[in-house]
């Protein structure tokens, strides 16, 4: 834990693999501009690894002012116990008062380590944040300019508003795609500070002999149009009718979480709280009831088509268009429409008035 440090500076873990930097980072360096803005402090990336100097400057492009850069062969690959370290030891050494993370395979490994470390708190999952006063419900106290850790809990039935007065810094993880990226600012610089790394014994209990890296098998984030099925489906051969729609749309294939779970469709396909998070122009789920763990991921989509046979699902609430129908015969007169030169937009009326 740190004394709590109001000039302290918001950080952000600027996770990288092989020299390749992911987009969270960027997308938290955003946010983390929007916050360092508000409370009037110099917004910082931590680069972690080795050989990563030339990243300095897409973050700096994206928002940072200054650079930590922990550099050393030892810290090729990431290794829980070595970034725990070097993170902690940099602090100590600087007090933040924020240090956001990616919700990633490496951000939900380090982030609860070193907050564990620092003895501070951490919140998961955030789906927002933002600077806000609190007044202690018991002791009156008002402390003023606070980390807003916002995030669905107990199911998604609430959204709770987090915060950490006392034990510094304020950490929370984002998932990758829940804040907007703005674009790059080109020639925009940032200070690099080079933070010496002196790792041994315990720091590095395990040598990693080779790593290999499997690539997502989809793009839902980069995709304008996304075609998803759910249970409703019925079955992995049905879903045949999903990847058929998508195809002719030029769009990709996604799916609920009972989808990914039946065995209908992978996992990197999935969409919402435990998936990814898509923006697409147009979103059209079929057999999806709208669960809020779904709609979490795909409520901002430009255009929602809903096709369900339930004219109650809650999907309908966020959908801009709705089919009530079965779309075992729906899809198929949608796809027939537009096979024949129909527009989309000609296809779903059709389909829906037959
Ligand atoms: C912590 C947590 C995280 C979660 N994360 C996610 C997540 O990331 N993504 C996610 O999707 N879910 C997630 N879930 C699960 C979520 O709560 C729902 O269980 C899930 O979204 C339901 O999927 P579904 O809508 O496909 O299935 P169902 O709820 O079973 O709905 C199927 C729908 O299909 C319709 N239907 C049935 N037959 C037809 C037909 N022939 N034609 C048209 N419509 C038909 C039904 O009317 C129904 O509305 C999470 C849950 C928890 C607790």
């Amino acid at each position: 834990m740190i004394e709590v440090n109001r000039k302290g500076e918001v950080w952000v873990f600027a996770e990288q693999e092989a020299g390749h930097l992911s987009e969270v980072p960027l997308e938290l360096l955003s946010k983390g501009r929007e916050l360092a803005d508000q409370l009037g402090v110099p917004l910082a990336a931590v680069l972690v690894g080795s050989k990563v100097r030339p990243l300095c400057a897409t973050l700096a492009q994206h928002g940072a002012d200054l650079i930590y850069l922990a550099e050393d062969g030892v810290l090729t690959h990431y290794q829980t116990a070595s970034y725990t370290r070097v993170v902690c030891d940099l602090i100590t050494a600087y007090k933040p008062q924020i240090c956001l993370f990616g919700a990633t395979a490496i951000g939900r490994d380090l982030a609860p380590t070193v907050a564990s470390a620092m003895k501070c708190g951490l919140t998961a999952d955030c789906t927002d944040l933002q600077i806000g006063d609190h007044t202690d419900p018991q002791t009156k106290e008002h402390i003023a300019k606070l980390l807003l850790q916002i995030r669905p809990a107990f199911g998604g039935n609430i959204i709770a508003t987090i915060v950490n007065p006392h034990r510094w810094p304020q950490m929370a993880t984002v998932r990758e795609g829940v804040m907007r990226m703005t674009v790059a600012e080109a020639g925009r610089t940032g200070k690099t500070i080079k933070f010496p790394v002196n790792l041994a014994g315990l720091d590095l209990p395990t040598e990693v002999v080779e790593s290999q890296r499997r690539a997502k098998k989809v793009n839902l984030k980069g995709a304008r149009i996304i075609v998803a099925g759910g249970a409703g489906v019925g079955s992995r051969d049905a879903f045949r009718l999903i990847w058929d729609l998508a195809n002719i749309l030029g769009g990709a294939v996604g799916g609920s979480r009972a989808a990914v779970d039946l065995g209908y469709v992978d996992h990197d396909h999935q969409v919402g709280q435990t998936g990814t998070t898509v923006r697409p122009a147009l979103y059209i789920c079929c057999g999806v009831s709208g669960a809020v763990q779904h709609r979490a991921g795909m409520q901002e989509s430009a255009k929602i088509l809903a096709i369900n046979i339930d004219k109650d699902a809650p999907i309908f609430g966020v959908a801009h268009y709705g089919i009530v129908g079965d779309l075992n015969e729906v899809i198929p007169r949608m796809i027939k429409s537009i096979r024949s030169g129909a527009s989309l937009s000609d296809a779903v009326t059709g389909a829906s008035k037959a």
